[in-house]
């Protein structure tokens, strides 16, 4: 088979792990044609970020201490990775050919005191520039050829769009299987640097954050591979979070659309755009752990087997919410309310994470982010209050609790064996959204009855018996 690997930045955190995925990859590829694309290092693009805001503070001091950091654990690594002494001095000449680039970029940086979005994506795109050249050595001093290759050497091509570029498809696939089937044909394995490009005009892109998912699935899409595997340190998608509930139990089989939904709910964090590529060409998917590799963790296709199509399939939670509910008597057949309420949000920089309102119209309810609350609660306020809307009234420490699954769709009583449920626990529900795909059954609680409400639907949905 033709594999895209994509491994997370926890998969080579350390020379350890690094030589461990190196192992790894090196007896996969005796026999599938395999590519790989990877993270930064774990916690290395959380440091990137980091800097941009402190060049923005011109706080020279501290970007540049945060620099010598990353600097000092990359070299420890590449000192620690190979055994080869000759491996060893080419990946250290690289690594300082690559550090020093990066430091005169700072410098430039932090002279302007200005980050631009195409500088900022260039500065926060080393995190992959650098773990490539670990993982082509380490995997080099098994005997195994590899080159390490950024997006923009594997061709991958995008819009202009900083931050949140994305790929010029046509063009990638021309550029990206020229490139890559060439070395296939060599012998010579590709690790390519996830998470960024570059546009028209040769500026490095990032396809924001967990962009390597996206570059995996490009990638793949481009070389007509067979599967693409997302190697993290989880064993899959759940049935639920294991931290809440025990028994939670890694799921066989799901479908683009409902791993769609699991990634947004934060079951295992997915780049919201990756499944794209792959479903026009129904390229499956496997999410697997690097660290627990007897597991083959959970396959995602177009269309999963019929066993596989139970009717909830996860209950996910999503804890530090807050509800807002907007009331006022001129908010009825008034139309445009909706629309201004959620545009002044939006220019608030709010982001709203589920919404409904009653068919008298005269109250709208709003979930956001804890983190939003007060920026959203002033917004709405200063611009509205005593003019569409009469009140605000707000609930901090809910939780959204969804259930997903397509089975759902079109199955009369689904609801009310949910709601059931939470009532025999004596959970308040406070919310409830439906999307009419019927994919996802939303609804909320206060914060301490999350658990208790979790725990009952995953019995009810004997999710812990799902495979
Ligand atoms: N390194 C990038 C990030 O942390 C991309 C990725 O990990 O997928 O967001
Ligand atoms: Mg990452």
């Amino acid at each position: 088979m033709k594999l895209v690997l994509k491994f997370g930045g926890t998969s080579i955190s350390s020379a350890g792990n690094i030589r461990h995925v190196a192992n790894f990859i090196n007896s996969l590829s005796k026999q599938h044609k395999i590519v790989c694309v990877f993270s930064a290092i774990t916690g290395v693009t959380d440091d990137l970020i980091r800097i941009t805001t402190l060049i923005q503070n011109r706080n020279k001091d501290a970007a540049n201490n945060l620099a010598k950091k990353i600097i000092k654990n990359h070299m420890q690594i590449s000192n620690a990775c190979v055994k080869n002494s000759k491996i060893r001095k080419d990946l250290v000449n690289k690594m300082t050919v690559d550090l020093s680039e990066l430091q005169e970029l700072l410098h430039g940086m932090l002279l302007l005191g200005e980050v631009t979005p195409r500088s900022s994506d260039y500065l926060i795109s080393f995190g992959e520039r650098l773990s490539i050249n670990l993982v082509a050595a380490a995997l080099n001093d098994l005997g195994t050829k590899a080159v390490a290759l950024t997006g923009k050497d594997a061709g991958i091509v995008t819009d202009s769009n900083f931050g949140e570029a994305k790929p010029l498809m046509d063009t990638t696939r021309l550029h990206v299987s020229h490139t890559i089937d060439a070395f296939l044909e060599k012998r010579t394995l590709p690790i390519i640097g996830g998470f960024a490009g570059a546009d028209q005009h040769g500026n490095i892109t990032t396809f924001g954050r967990g962009g390597s998912d996206y570059t995996a699935t490009i990638i793949a899409s481009s070389i007509k591979a067979d599967e693409v595997w997302l190697m993290s340190d989880v064993d899959g998608l759940m049935t639920t979070d294991p931290k809440i509930v025990k028994n939670a139990k890694v799921l066989k089989e799901v479908s683009y659309i409902e791993a769609m939904e699991m990634a947004l709910f934060g079951a295992k964090y997915i780049h919201p755009r990756a499944l794209e590529p792959l479903v026009a060409k129904k390229i499956p998917l496997r999410i697997r752990s690097t660290f627990n590799a007897k597991n083959s963790g959970t396959f995602v296709t177009a269309t999963p087997q019929a066993d596989a199509q139970k009717t909830v399939k996860c209950v996910s939670a999503i804890r530090h919410t807050a509800l807002i509910d907007v009331r006022g008597g001129s908010m009825v057949g008034a139309p445009g309310t909706a629309a201004t309420i959620f545009s002044t949000l939006a220019k608030a920089g709010v982001n709203v994470m589920m919404i409904s309102q009653s068919p008298s119209e005269s109250s709208i309810s709003i979930i956001v982010k804890k983190n939003d609350l007060d920026k959203a609660v002033n917004a709405l306020e200063m611009n509205l209050l005593g003019k569409i809307i009469k009140k605000v009234d707000v609930t901090v420490d809910v939780a959204i609790i969804a259930l997903i699954g397509s089975g759902m769709r079109g199955i009369v009583g689904v609801a009310s064996k949910v709601f059931a449920a939470v009532a025999k626990k004596r959970v308040n529900v406070v919310m409830i959204a439906q999307g009419s795909s019927e994919l996802n059954l939303a609804f909320v609680v206060k914060d301490a009855d999350c658990n208790v409400a979790v725990q009952a639907l995953h019995d009810e949905f004997e999710l812990a018996k799902i495979n």
